[in-house]
């Protein structure tokens, strides 16, 4: 069994304990456990917070060595507390546990996993810990996969080492149909099917880690999502096929601030215009979100597209050099919007759900900036000051 510990369930060496309480109970039930954990409380933020101090742009590289670290204090910590609890133990670092990633720093990817020293060492009767969030690019240098990726390295392990369960303890009670700490009239899911959650957790949903769901969907792994503090029954992600329930109606909400938006007005409006726009964004690993291409008039269209408020600047440096060399007019750039998206399988084929969307989004008086859709999920891009009432308001025109 693989049982992730996420950083508010390390938050103290008494939340520790508690937690080694839990890994002890999973052994003593006769499995072979191996636990990872993420940094202690906000220690991930803190050390995020000394190196702006010391720098202004500090270095990717640096950052995820000293990123590192956090998870280097909880990981030999845990191992620590079981001993104390009688079980035996052993802390490994994310190379040590043999996670080989590519050499994007602060979002590199899994590429391989060489399980050996771990089942060494569960071979031997002891659990091992493993540090989440980290791995080892070429040359031994360490990455990071990105924030909230302790929960890709349980996944992963657990699909290399063909866990019979995952577990992601967490500090709510599972996955609700929205953040309940935004939302108080939230409701807690019994299942969720892999599309959705993925769906929500790429909208904004901080509960999971994006690409952890997209691992247990291609091994066909189920997620345990529940609560550290407390036994419940916690959230099942599964297939879609294994859910009865709710197959016909929107599943959840979620959302996501902090949104800039960058519109290339007046392009001229020919082949290959979009690839010249995107090319040098995705070169400076700049993801662009929701796209929107205005229909072409006099031979001049606009292009339209989102990206986090923290990659807002440099899109605008760049697009700035490009719409110069394509003979666009002029590059405009908005901050202080978020996104908000209604997300179900249910979705599909329903152009009711879009329409009440946005019919509710109307009622309240907000404007909607820009749509996207995909199968699943219907997304609008709203001033950020309008998020809570928007988030409030969808919940409950969709029954949630
Ligand atoms: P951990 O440190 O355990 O990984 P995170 O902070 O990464 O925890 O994720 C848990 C948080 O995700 C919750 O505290 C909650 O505020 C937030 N969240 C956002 N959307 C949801 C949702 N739909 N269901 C549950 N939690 C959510
Ligand atoms: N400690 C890392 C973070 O805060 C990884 C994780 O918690 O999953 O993002
Ligand atoms: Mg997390």
């Amino acid at each position: 069994m693989v049982q992730k510990f996420g950083g508010t369930s390390l938050g103290s060496p008494a939340r520790i304990k508690k937690a080694a309480k839990r890994v002890a109970a999973a052994q003593r039930a006769g499995y072979d456990v191996v636990v990872v954990v993420s940094a202690m409380g906000d220690s991930t933020d803190r050390l995020l917070g000394l190196a702006s101090r010391v720098a202004r742009e500090p270095a990717a590289r640096e950052l995820d060595q000293l990123l590192s670290t956090g998870e280097g204090v909880s990981a030999p910590l845990m191992s620590m507390a079981l001993s104390e609890l009688g079980i035996a133990a052993v802390s490994l670092l994310g190379f040590q546990a043999g996670i080989q990633t590519d050499q994007r720093h602060a979002k590199a990817r899994i590429v391989g996993l060489t399980p050996a020293r771990i089942q060494r060492e569960l071979a031997a009767g002891r659990v091992v810990v493993v540090a989440g969030f980290q791995g080892m690019g070429l040359e031994m240098e360490v990455t990071t996969l990105g924030r909230g990726g302790s929960d890709t390295t349980a996944v992963a392990l657990a699909a290399s080492l063909k866990a019979q369960a995952c577990e992601i303890f967490t500090d709510v009670d599972g996955i609700y149909t929205v953040d309940p700490r935004f939302v108080p009239a939230a409701r807690l899911l019994t299942h969720i099917a892999y599309p959705e959650m993925l769906e929500l957790a790429s909208a904004g949903a901080r509960v999971m880690h994006p690409r952890a769901v997209e691992i247990a969907e291609a091994y066909g792994l189920e997620l345990h999502v529940r609560s550290s503090f407390h036994a419940g029954p916690g959230t099942i992600i599964t297939s879609e096929e294994a859910i009865m329930e709710d197959r016909n109606r929107v599943r959840g909400i979620a959302h996501e601030e902090q949104v800039a938006r960058l519109s290339v007005v007046g392009v001229p409006d020919r082949p290959g215009i979009a690839a010249s726009i995107f090319l040098p964004l995705a070169e400076a690993d700049i993801a662009a979100d929701v796209i929107v291409q205005t229909a072409s008039h006099e031979g001049v269209t606009d292009m339209s597209f989102t990206v986090s408020s923290a990659d807002g600047r440099q899109a605008k440096r760049i697009l700035d050099s490009v719409a110069q060399e394509i003979g666009a007019r002029t590059v405009l750039a908005q901050d202080g919007l978020a996104k908000v998206s209604v997300i179900g399988s249910g979705i599909r084929g329903q152009p009711g759900v879009a329409a009440n969307m946005f019919k509710t989004l109307s009622g309240l008086g907000i404007n909607i900036e820009m749509i996207s859709t995909s199968e699943v999920r219907i997304t609008c891009i709203i001033k950020a000051d309008r998020i809570k009432d928007a988030v409030a308001g969808l919940h409950q025109a969709f029954n949630l």
